[in-house]
């Protein structure tokens, strides 16, 4: 029942009594009252009865409440009480029918079976708080010696033998009267092992063994008194009392928390116990009892008999020998776990991959595991006695002594450091260890080193530092790792006021050998230029790959950084010219190189930028050069992205044209063909000329589909001619750029504007420049073959302006060569015709091309070509590029009278 709000129950010995508490002791000490005013009587027995009894039924009715692990343990102690009490109830009832007294009757069966009672329920307490589950042994033997002990001790003190001695009483009687000192003997030593093996009693414990003491103490006195007359009330009290304090006891007071955290305690791991010298001399010591006893008898001259002291004897002997052959036992078993433990390390140790090292204070090795010597490739050195740190590189020595120092110091536990240990091969090997300080540690008193060789893992690491920063195909330095150089190179800069130059290098034409090749070739292509780069460069130099088939090279510690990299990029125009085989063929490279000189304001960004510009420009204006960036580039630069932008929807938005330019047998002056040239006509811009817009089409490829647009338009345009002027045979000359012969797609593409527009495959002139033939050789052999198995002619386009020679000419299906403008240009006297022009022409003739001049601007030109025998003639005297009715309207014009009469105007 709860306390009422405002009264607080009264607290005992930090007890908290509930209401029903306060009354059950109000009542207590009023029954003890009455007892020890009225100890005789009806009065005295029933108040005598109601507390012995009373605290039975509550201690039965308490057990049965208890949690089932210790229900049983409860129930004994509950059980021993009431035991206790109906005994009292039948003594009573014996002696109010007699009027006498019993010697010994019924109720002594049921006192003495109370002791038992409590004994077990104390074992049980014992067994849940002690030391756990498993039965204590040692314990129990413990606990049997001082049992003996006690009964020796006891009996003796209250002369048990002269009841044995006494005639008078029958057998029955005198068991019975001698088994009560001995069962409180065997109570006592109970009693004081559970008090003993509980290290703290509870409230519980402390009433218990309250209780049990009142009992023990009422007991005593009456056997030592052993005398009616002098009985008391007050051992009456002893044993009420006794009574109540154990049944008060079964109650459980504790809360859930404090249940479940007794729980927890009592199964939380216990340390081992230690045997000392006390728990065995406490175990042995029951030994001199009997001696004792019979000393003590001889000198107060009792007649003792022998026969129990030497059963005693003997049985605390035998126990004396179990306890001490399980203390020797014990200990063999620790030594052998011992020993085992050791070796086991130990063969851990020799067997691991790792090694042991322990290093004294003075920096010595004093012991290491065989493996050590494995790890750094010293077979057989004796390591023992060096010091630790020639284990370590030179460079590492510092490091790995300071932290050696700083754990000693510091008198820290742990260490884990990597340092680079020296192995016999000379490569370097990495060294994990883990330091432990066991300085404070008796039996080693150093510091123990565990090693491990984490070499394989330092390489991991390394190689993914270096890929983080390094181009995987051609092992330079990636964008990450030249951004960073270059800035550093800036800040340095800042300080000691020296300059620093950025060269920007794109690969010309690279796409083509890509497309055409395949790109395991233009791996090897990129690998070569890379070769090439860092053979041009000086030592200082920092080569990067930035991505695709652009490199740049970063100029830094120079005095003079545009002249730095004005020679390098010439160094590097030249190791390009070099041809490279791929596949026992030929490709010859070359590449566009941009300069950025940087100043105060540069940033690596800034330069990249600046030097990226630049290098457009030298690709623009005729690749296979260098140009210097200025700024006015960039507005270039700027445009150009826009016309990029621009040029995706061209074609689908249908803003190409074509014009046509009028060829002309230079003899009879004669139309004999058009070449078609391509317009932009931008929605801003107006028109826009192919050599502005082509190479950013070649550039990002677009060029394909433009240059079949452009086919099909000139073979459709050239087929309607045809109809028209039969007789005529006009021809059409179509340009295609290096990206489209490389393509696979261009001989479909011709065939396919052949075979729709219906213009006679003979008709139609397919023109490339040299370039394409010197680039890849083979290929472009490949293909031209293909292509005029169509029986297309072929044209070599600015002819005189690459590399070409006659070697290289003769290997390719050519019919036409097409003289550039540049030479032609170069004619102004009719009498002195320029000797390069001469042999150009010469060299058509040797192998057997028809040759067409390119740019004829003057009637001199004109005149002069023809008496060189050239055999046709394009330019602005005759005609400029016309729209396709223009043209139509001169070819009009031109069946009337045969002559060319009129310059047309583009449109
Ligand atoms: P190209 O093949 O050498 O074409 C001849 C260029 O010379 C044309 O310039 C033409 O207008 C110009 N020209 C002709 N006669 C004279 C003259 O007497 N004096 C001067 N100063 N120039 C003359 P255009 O049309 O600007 O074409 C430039 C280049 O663009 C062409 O050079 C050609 O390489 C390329 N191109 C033009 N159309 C196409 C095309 O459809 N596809 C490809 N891939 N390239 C094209
Ligand atoms: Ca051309
Ligand atoms: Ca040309």
């Amino acid at each position: 029942m709860s306390a009422q709000a405002g009264t607080v129950p009264p607290d005992i010995f930090g007890m908290k009594l509930g209401q029903r508490g306060t009354w059950l002791l109000v009542a207590l000490v009023v029954l003890c009252a009455v007892h020890v005013r009225y100890p005789v009587g009806v009065l005295g027995d029933v108040s005598y009865m109601m507390v012995t009894v009373g605290a039975g039924i509550v201690a039965m009715l308490a057990a049965r409440r208890r949690p089932p692990g210790e229900r049983y343990a409860w129930l004994w102690i509950a059980s021993g009480v009431l035991l206790a009490g109906i005994g009292d109830v039948i003594y009573t009832v014996i002696y109010w029918m007699r009027d006498v007294r019993p010697d010994a009757s019924v109720a002594d069966v049921l006192y003495l079976a109370s002791y038992v009672a409590l004994a077990l329920g104390l074992l049980g307490i014992l067994g849940m708080h002690g030391s756990g589950q498993k039965l204590d042994i040692d314990g129990l033997i413990d606990m049997s010696s001082f049992a003996i002990f006690s009964i020796l001790v006891i009996s003796q003190i209250t002369n048990v033998g002269e009841i044995f001695a006494d005639d008078s009483i029958s057998r029955t009687v005198q068991i019975v009267w001698a088994a009560y000192p001995v069962l409180d003997a065997a109570l006592l030593a109970v009693l004081v092992r559970s008090i003993i093996s509980r290290k703290r009693l509870g409230t519980n414990g402390v009433l218990i063994s309250a209780g049990i003491a009142c009992w023990l103490a009422a007991d005593f006195t009456t056997l030592l008194i052993a005398d009616a007359t002098q009985y008391t009330a007050w051992m009456d009290v002893g044993w009420m009392l006794g009574a109540a304090l154990m049944g008060a006891a079964v109650i459980d007071r504790r809360s859930d928390e404090e249940r479940d955290a007794e729980v927890e305690q009592a199964s939380a791991p216990r340390p081992p116990v230690r045997v000392g010298g006390a728990r065995v001399l406490m175990s042995l010591s029951p030994l001199v009892v009997p001696g004792a006893i019979a000393t003590w008898s001889y000198f107060n001259g009792h007649n003792l008999n022998p026969v129990p002291l030497f059963i005693a004897s003997v049985v605390l002997v035998l126990l004396a020998f179990a306890r001490s052959t399980r203390l020797v036992r014990a200990r063999d078993l620790q030594e052998a776990k011992l020993g085992q433990s050791e070796r086991y390390y130990q063969a851990l140790a020799d067997n691991s991959a790792d090694a042991v090292i322990v290093i004294d204070a003075d920096g010595k090795v004093i012991n290491s595991s065989p493996h050590l010597t494995e790890m750094l490739g010293k077979h057989g050195l004796d390591t023992s006695g060096i010091d630790a740190i020639e284990l370590i590189e030179p460079v590492e020595r510092d490091r790995f002594s300071a932290a050696l120092d700083r754990m000693r110091a510091t008198n820290s536990v742990v260490k884990e450091i990597e340092v680079l240990a020296s192995h016999t091969d000379g490569s370097p090997r990495w060294f994990g260890m883990r330091i432990v300080n066991l300085a404070g540690e008796p039996a080693v008193k150093a510091l123990v080193v565990n090693i491990h060789d984490v070499t394989d893992r330092k390489r991991a690491e390394e190689e993914l530092t270096h890929r983080a920063f390094h181009d995987s195909l051609t092992g330079l330095a990636n964008r990450a790792l030249f951004h960073d150089r270059v800035e550093h190179a800036l800040q340095r800069n800042s300080r000691t006021g020296a300059d620093i130059a950025v060269v920007y290098l794109d690969v010309d034409g690279f796409k083509t050998v890509n497309d055409s090749r395949g790109h395991e070739s233009g791996d090897l292509v990129l690998r070569e230029i890379a070769n090439r780069l860092l053979s041009a460069v000086r030592s200082s130099d920092t080569v990067a790959r930035l991505g695709g088939d652009e490199f740049a090279i970063l100029i830094e510690q120079t005095t003079r950084p545009l002249d730095e990299a004005a020679t390098i990029a010439d160094r590097v125009l030249q190791a390009m010219t070099a041809p490279l085989h791929i596949d026992d063929q030929q490709i010859v490279l070359s590449a566009s190189l941009g300069i950025a000189v940087g100043d105060s304001e540069s940033t690596a960004s800034s330069m990249l930028r600046d030097a990226d510009v630049a290098m457009y420009r030298a690709k623009t204006t005729g690749r296979a050069k260098w140009t210097v960036y200025d700024p006015e580039m960039r507005a270039a630069a700027v445009d150009r992205l826009e016309l990029e932008t621009d040029l995706v929807d061209a074609l689908a938005n249908d803003q190409f044209r074509l014009v046509y330019q009028p060829i002309i047998e230079l003899e009879s002056e004669r139309v004999v063909g058009f070449e078609a040239l391509l317009r932009w006509h931008h929605p801003t811009r107006g028109v826009i000329e192919p050599g502005t817009f082509i190479p950013i089409a070649e550039d990002n490829g677009s060029i394909v589909p433009i240059g079949e647009w452009v086919l099909q338009e000139a073979c459709r345009t050239g087929a309607a001619w045809q109809k028209r002027y039969p007789d005529r045979f006009l021809s059409m000359a179509v340009n295609l750029s290096t990206r489209q012969i490389a393509s696979p797609d261009i001989v479909e593409h011709v065939q396919t504007a052949i075979r729709e527009s219906g213009f006679a495959a003979g008709s139609l002139v397919l023109e490339m420049t040299e370039t394409v033939l010197v680039h890849d050789a083979e290929m472009a052999a490949e293909r031209l073959h293909e292509l005029r198995a169509l029986d297309v002619k072929l044209a070599i386009d600015d002819f005189g302006t690459g590399y070409s020679s006659l070697s290289y000419l003769r290997q390719f299906p050519v019919d036409i060569l097409k003289i550039d403008r540049s030479f032609i240009n170069s004619i102004t006297d009719r009498n002195q015709i320029p000797a390069i022009v001469r042999g150009l022409l010469d060299l058509g003739k040797t192998l057997k091309l028809e040759t067409v001049a390119e740019g004829i601007e003057l009637g001199v030109q004109r005149d002069s070509l023809r008496d060189q025998a050239c055999e046709f003639g394009q330019g602005f005297l005759f005609a400029r590029p016309l729209s396709s009715a223009d043209a139509d309207d001169l070819l009009e014009r031109l069946a009337s009278s045969e002559r060319l009469v009129a310059i047309g105007t583009e449109r």
